[in-house]
């Protein structure tokens, strides 16, 4: 592997121990322009989220469309600037970087689209679109141009790119070769992470396993890791290990990706289940829609954001916000009635010391 931006230092000395990328109490608001902006309530599309990725695993976010997945996908690699909260690279807030800092923290993370045909220039061959990342590294790194060539020969070999391919144009490949393409340029400068935002949505059902196959293989080849955001339960189901259930901009569950398919605890990730043609982590799923259409981003519901949806609901859930709670294992959700019971948090009752009359 190339280099990495160096795991920087603070004043509490290096960050060993710092995750990959964390996130706290991130939010990104966007306000409607124009003349009556202040009087519109803004779209509130990540609403205070906390978020830890650890090098090498795949963090799997999924919710309805509109709940906020792109976007946070887009805080992470730096696309989009939160409104609120921190975002740290190997513990060091992006926010407080230099500049040339944070453009050799931007190579570290990298984006893999939905539709590789949108995001891939029609212009340019595909060894002009693999090796445009590494002509910006390369500027910085000294990477002559024939090492860039070798580079990307080596890049589409990864990928499953014949080289006699490299000289065609996105719209000569299928839609499976292009999200290769696609990959290949995200690997281009060795990145610890790649967000991929729906990488699988867009190609056809036999192709799809293919390209999360690739994945998951370089992954271990390059000890990468994914946040991948994905509206379809079981692409996430099969490829991550920590999954986040996001609805209207917050995380109402979160956990390893078996336990929390398995045993679900908030009443979204249950309808979610549900609403799966197919079974999920052997569940019988009912392919029932979820009831009711999802409010608007700039006019949450108060209290539990999901009561006005959610068939256990109770005077409660409108009057008091549910904070995450444990469920065991790194499993947590925030609901006030959950269906299953939270671990009871903190030493219960202190220990009773004997009596002075009860001793011996
Ligand atoms: P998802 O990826 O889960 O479908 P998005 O992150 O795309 O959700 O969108 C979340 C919310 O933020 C939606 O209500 C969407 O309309 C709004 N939104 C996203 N991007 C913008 C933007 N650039 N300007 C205004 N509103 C936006
Ligand atoms: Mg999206």
């Amino acid at each position: 592997m190339t280099e990495r931006a160096g795991a920087p230092q603070t004043a509490e000395g290096p960050l060993a121990e710092a995750p990959l990328v964390g996130l706290s109490g991130v939010t990104k608001y966007y306000r409607a322009g124009g003349l009556w902006s202040r009087s519109v309530p803004p779209v509130q599309a990540v609403a205070g989220v906390d978020l830890t990725i650890p090098a090498g695993s795949t963090v799997g976010i999924v919710g309805e469309s509109g709940c906020g997945k792109s976007t946070l996908g887009r805080i992470v690699v730096g696309l989009e600037r939160p409104t609120g909260g921190e975002v740290r690279l190997h513990g060091t807030q992006l926010a407080t970087m230099s500049r040339a800092d944070r453009r050799t923290a931007r190579y570290e993370v990298q984006m893999m689209f939905q539709d590789p045909y949108a995001a891939l220039n029609p212009r340019l061959s595909l060894d002009r679109i693999i090796s445009e990342p590494l002509q910006a590294k390369g500027h910085r790194a000294g990477l002559a141009r024939s090492g860039r060539q070798a580079r990307v020969r080596q890049l589409a070999g990864e990928v499953g790119l014949a080289t006699s391919q490299l000289d065609r144009y996105p719209h000569e490949l299928s839609g499976g070769q292009r999200q290769r393409v696609g990959l290949a340029r995200a690997l281009a400068t060795s990145p610890a992470l790649i967000v991929a935002d729906e990488p699988v949505s867009a190609l056809d059902v036999s192709v799809r396993s293919q390209i999360l196959n690739l994945m998951a293989e370089l992954q271990r080849e390059h000890q990468l890791a994914y946040l991948m955001v994905s509206h379809d339960l079981t692409v996430v189901h099969y490829f991550a290990d920590q999954v986040a259930v996001m609805y209207l901009g917050t995380f109402v569950e979160t956990g390893p990706a078996e336990e929390l398919f398995r045993r679900p605890a908030h009443h979204y990730t249950r309808a979610l289940i549900d609403a799966v043609p197919e079974p999920v982590a052997g569940q019988t799923a009912r392919g029932t829609a979820i009831r009711g259409e999802l409010p608007s981003a700039s006019a949450p519901p108060s209290g539990c954001r999901f009561r006005t949806r959610c068939p256990a609901a109770q005077d409660r859930c409108a009057e008091e916000v549910p904070v995450l709670r444990s469920f065991g294992d790194g499993h947590r959700a925030a609901c006030h009635f959950p269906l299953i019971e939270p671990m009871v948090e903190g030493p219960a009752e202190p220990p009773v010391e004997p009596g002075p009359g009860e001793r011996g």
